[in-house]
Protein backbone atom coordinates (compact mmCIF):
# COMPACT_ATOMS: atom_id res chain seq x y z
CA UNK A 1 0.00 0.00 0.00
CA UNK A 2 1.37 3.48 -0.78
CA UNK A 3 0.39 6.83 -1.67
CA UNK A 4 1.50 9.30 -3.53
CA UNK A 5 2.18 13.09 -2.05
CA UNK A 6 2.28 15.29 -5.04
CA UNK A 7 3.71 18.99 -4.63
CA UNK A 8 2.77 21.89 -6.33
CA UNK A 9 3.70 25.64 -5.79
CA UNK A 10 2.19 28.67 -7.88
CA UNK A 11 -0.78 27.32 -10.50
CA UNK A 12 -1.03 29.90 -13.31
CA UNK A 13 -0.67 31.16 -16.39
CA UNK A 14 3.23 30.87 -17.13
CA UNK A 15 5.43 31.57 -20.14
CA UNK A 16 7.72 28.57 -20.68
CA UNK A 17 10.82 29.74 -18.16
CA UNK A 18 14.27 28.10 -17.82
CA UNK A 19 14.48 27.75 -14.09
CA UNK A 20 12.80 26.88 -11.05
CA UNK A 21 10.57 24.58 -13.80
CA UNK A 22 9.20 22.70 -10.93
CA UNK A 23 7.44 25.48 -8.98
CA UNK A 24 5.03 26.03 -11.72
CA UNK A 25 1.95 24.62 -13.45
CA UNK A 26 0.22 26.06 -16.11
CA UNK A 27 -3.70 26.18 -14.65
CA UNK A 28 -4.42 24.27 -18.33
CA UNK A 29 -2.03 21.39 -17.30
CA UNK A 30 -3.14 21.25 -13.59
CA UNK A 31 -6.84 21.23 -15.10
CA UNK A 32 -6.25 18.14 -17.44
CA UNK A 33 -4.34 16.64 -14.38
CA UNK A 34 -7.27 16.63 -12.04
CA UNK A 35 -9.83 15.70 -14.57
CA UNK A 36 -7.31 12.68 -14.44
CA UNK A 37 -7.37 12.34 -10.77
CA UNK A 38 -10.99 12.00 -11.20
CA UNK A 39 -11.76 9.96 -14.34
CA UNK A 40 -9.78 7.14 -12.75
CA UNK A 41 -10.57 7.52 -9.57
CA UNK A 42 -7.99 8.31 -7.67
CA UNK A 43 -8.75 8.98 -3.42
CA UNK A 44 -7.92 12.43 -2.74
CA UNK A 45 -7.23 12.03 0.85
CA UNK A 46 -5.42 14.21 3.59
CA UNK A 47 -2.52 14.41 4.50
CA UNK A 48 -4.55 13.57 8.59
CA UNK A 49 -5.15 10.11 6.40
CA UNK A 50 -1.20 9.68 5.70
CA UNK A 51 -0.17 10.23 9.17
CA UNK A 52 -3.22 7.44 10.57
CA UNK A 53 -1.37 5.09 8.14
CA UNK A 54 1.77 5.83 9.36
CA UNK A 55 0.93 6.12 12.87
CA UNK A 56 -1.71 3.48 13.48
CA UNK A 57 -1.52 1.67 10.34
CA UNK A 58 -5.40 2.66 9.27
CA UNK A 59 -5.73 1.40 6.16
CA UNK A 60 -5.77 3.39 2.64
CA UNK A 61 -8.10 3.70 -0.10
CA UNK A 62 -6.79 2.37 -3.17
CA UNK A 63 -4.99 4.64 -5.44
CA UNK A 64 -4.50 7.32 -2.51
CA UNK A 65 -3.11 11.28 -3.40
CA UNK A 66 -2.59 14.01 -1.56
CA UNK A 67 -2.59 17.50 -2.74
CA UNK A 68 -0.13 19.61 -1.14
CA UNK A 69 0.32 23.21 -2.44
CA UNK A 70 4.00 24.92 -1.14
CA UNK A 71 3.83 28.87 -0.33
CA UNK A 72 0.51 30.08 -0.13
CA UNK A 73 0.51 32.14 -3.33
CA UNK A 74 -2.43 33.88 -4.13
CA UNK A 75 -2.96 32.17 -7.51
CA UNK A 76 -3.89 29.17 -5.37
CA UNK A 77 -7.19 30.63 -5.08
CA UNK A 78 -7.33 32.51 -8.34
CA UNK A 79 -6.55 29.31 -10.15
CA UNK A 80 -6.23 25.86 -8.34
CA UNK A 81 -8.97 26.04 -5.89
CA UNK A 82 -12.20 26.29 -8.49
CA UNK A 83 -10.75 23.22 -10.02
CA UNK A 84 -10.34 21.66 -6.53
CA UNK A 85 -14.08 22.64 -5.52
CA UNK A 86 -15.68 21.37 -9.31
CA UNK A 87 -14.13 18.10 -8.22
CA UNK A 88 -14.81 18.52 -4.64
CA UNK A 89 -10.84 17.67 -3.86
CA UNK A 90 -9.14 18.00 -0.67
CA UNK A 91 -5.74 19.98 -0.79
CA UNK A 92 -3.26 21.46 1.87
CA UNK A 93 -1.76 24.29 1.53
CA UNK A 94 1.39 25.32 3.46
CA UNK A 95 2.13 29.62 4.78
CA UNK A 96 4.73 30.99 5.67
CA UNK A 97 3.33 33.37 9.38
CA UNK A 98 5.61 36.47 8.67
CA UNK A 99 4.02 37.24 5.01
CA UNK A 100 0.42 36.57 5.14
CA UNK A 101 -0.78 38.89 2.81
CA UNK A 102 2.79 39.98 1.73
CA UNK A 103 4.74 38.35 -1.10
CA UNK A 104 7.22 35.84 -2.22
CA UNK A 105 9.97 38.17 -1.53
CA UNK A 106 12.87 35.26 -1.16
CA UNK A 107 12.62 35.36 -5.36
CA UNK A 108 14.28 38.75 -5.58
CA UNK A 109 17.56 37.10 -5.02
CA UNK A 110 16.99 35.11 -8.21
CA UNK A 111 16.21 38.54 -9.74
CA UNK A 112 12.38 37.27 -10.03
CA UNK A 113 9.51 38.70 -9.77
CA UNK A 114 7.39 38.91 -6.36
CA UNK A 115 4.06 36.73 -6.93
CA UNK A 116 1.52 37.72 -3.89
CA UNK A 117 0.32 35.90 -1.40
CA UNK A 118 -2.85 34.43 0.50
CA UNK A 119 -4.37 37.28 2.86
CA UNK A 120 -5.88 37.29 6.00
CA UNK A 121 -9.17 36.93 4.48
CA UNK A 122 -8.64 34.49 1.88
CA UNK A 123 -6.87 32.37 3.60
CA UNK A 124 -10.17 32.10 6.24
CA UNK A 125 -11.95 31.47 3.39
CA UNK A 126 -10.08 28.74 1.83
CA UNK A 127 -10.47 27.38 5.14
CA UNK A 128 -14.24 27.52 5.38
CA UNK A 129 -14.33 25.62 2.07
CA UNK A 130 -12.66 22.54 3.38
CA UNK A 131 -8.77 23.43 2.61
CA UNK A 132 -6.48 22.47 5.28
CA UNK A 133 -3.52 24.67 6.37
CA UNK A 134 0.16 24.06 7.55
CA UNK A 135 3.09 25.38 8.63
CA UNK A 136 6.28 26.62 6.38
CA UNK A 137 7.97 28.83 8.55
CA UNK A 138 8.43 32.57 9.12
CA UNK A 139 10.44 33.78 6.71
CA UNK A 140 10.74 30.70 4.16
CA UNK A 141 14.96 29.65 5.07
CA UNK A 142 17.23 26.67 5.00
CA UNK A 143 16.76 25.42 8.22
CA UNK A 144 19.59 22.80 8.22
CA UNK A 145 21.86 25.50 7.11
CA UNK A 146 20.67 28.34 9.25
CA UNK A 147 21.93 28.77 13.34
CA UNK A 148 19.97 26.10 15.25
CA UNK A 149 17.93 29.04 17.37
CA UNK A 150 16.93 30.63 14.30
CA UNK A 151 15.73 27.49 13.07
CA UNK A 152 13.61 26.68 16.20
CA UNK A 153 11.96 30.08 15.60
CA UNK A 154 11.20 29.61 12.42
CA UNK A 155 9.40 26.25 13.00
CA UNK A 156 7.99 27.06 16.69
CA UNK A 157 6.99 30.80 16.16
CA UNK A 158 5.50 30.13 13.31
CA UNK A 159 2.98 27.86 14.91
CA UNK A 160 2.27 29.98 17.45
CA UNK A 161 2.06 32.86 15.24
CA UNK A 162 -0.56 30.79 12.93
CA UNK A 163 -2.32 29.78 15.83
CA UNK A 164 -3.01 33.17 17.12
CA UNK A 165 -3.97 34.91 14.03
CA UNK A 166 -6.28 32.35 12.45
CA UNK A 167 -7.32 30.22 15.77
CA UNK A 168 -6.95 27.02 13.96
CA UNK A 169 -4.42 24.48 14.36
CA UNK A 170 -1.34 24.07 12.17
CA UNK A 171 -0.50 20.83 12.68
CA UNK A 172 1.47 20.09 9.48
CA UNK A 173 4.99 21.25 8.84
CA UNK A 174 6.82 21.81 5.59
CA UNK A 175 10.62 22.10 5.20
CA UNK A 176 11.36 25.36 3.05
CA UNK A 177 13.64 23.91 0.18
CA UNK A 178 13.17 20.88 1.50
CA UNK A 179 16.28 21.62 3.65
CA UNK A 180 16.56 19.35 6.68
CA UNK A 181 18.80 17.08 9.33
CA UNK A 182 18.48 15.51 12.33
CA UNK A 183 18.16 18.08 14.99
CA UNK A 184 16.11 19.78 12.39
CA UNK A 185 13.47 17.06 12.18
CA UNK A 186 13.49 16.80 15.93
CA UNK A 187 12.51 20.55 16.32
CA UNK A 188 9.15 20.05 13.96
CA UNK A 189 8.52 17.22 16.22
CA UNK A 190 9.31 18.66 19.89
CA UNK A 191 7.44 21.38 18.44
CA UNK A 192 4.00 19.48 17.92
CA UNK A 193 3.93 19.16 14.50
CA UNK A 194 2.87 15.74 13.05
CA UNK A 195 3.98 15.32 10.30
CA UNK A 196 6.83 17.02 8.12
CA UNK A 197 6.75 16.85 4.33
CA UNK A 198 10.28 16.92 2.32
CA UNK A 199 11.18 17.41 -1.09
CA UNK A 200 12.69 13.61 -1.64
CA UNK A 201 11.06 12.44 -4.20
CA UNK A 202 9.16 8.86 -4.37
CA UNK A 203 5.58 7.31 -2.81
CA UNK A 204 4.92 6.82 0.74
CA UNK A 205 5.25 3.02 2.01
CA UNK A 206 4.51 1.61 5.24
CA UNK A 207 7.34 2.58 8.11
CA UNK A 208 7.90 6.20 6.12
CA UNK A 209 9.45 8.20 8.65
CA UNK A 210 6.60 10.84 9.80
CA UNK A 211 8.96 13.75 9.47
CA UNK A 212 10.52 13.26 6.47
CA UNK A 213 7.31 12.28 3.80
CA UNK A 214 8.73 12.29 0.44
CA UNK A 215 6.63 13.91 -2.22
CA UNK A 216 6.10 13.80 -6.14
CA UNK A 217 6.69 17.69 -7.64
CA UNK A 218 4.58 18.27 -10.57
CA UNK A 219 6.66 20.56 -13.19
CA UNK A 220 5.93 22.69 -15.61
CA UNK A 221 7.20 20.51 -18.40
CA UNK A 222 4.94 17.20 -17.31
CA UNK A 223 2.64 16.28 -19.71
CA UNK A 224 -0.24 14.00 -19.15
CA UNK A 225 2.43 11.52 -19.65
CA UNK A 226 4.65 12.86 -17.29
CA UNK A 227 1.67 13.50 -14.93
CA UNK A 228 1.18 10.05 -15.35
CA UNK A 229 4.53 8.84 -15.22
CA UNK A 230 5.45 10.46 -11.69
CA UNK A 231 1.89 9.23 -10.14
CA UNK A 232 2.33 5.21 -10.94
CA UNK A 233 6.31 4.69 -11.83
CA UNK A 234 8.14 6.90 -9.74
CA UNK A 235 7.46 5.69 -6.18
CA UNK A 236 11.04 4.68 -5.47
CA UNK A 237 12.47 6.92 -2.60
CA UNK A 238 15.42 9.39 -4.12
CA UNK A 239 16.90 11.87 -1.55
CA UNK A 240 19.24 13.78 -3.91
ZN1 LIG B 1 8.57 27.02 -0.21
Amino acid sequence: MSVSVLMYHQIGKFSPMKSHRSTYCHVKRFNVQMWYLNFFKYKIIKLDDVVEYLKKDKPLPKRAVVLTFDDGYKNFLEYAYPILKKYNFHAIVYLLSNLIGNKAIWFKKDNRDTPPLLSFDEVCFLKKQGIDFGSHGRNHRKLAEIPLSLAKEEIELSKKELEELFGFEFKHFCYPYGSLNKKVKTLVKNAGYVSGVSCFRGAVYRGCDLYEIPRKAISYGDNIVGFFWKLEVKNRLKRQ
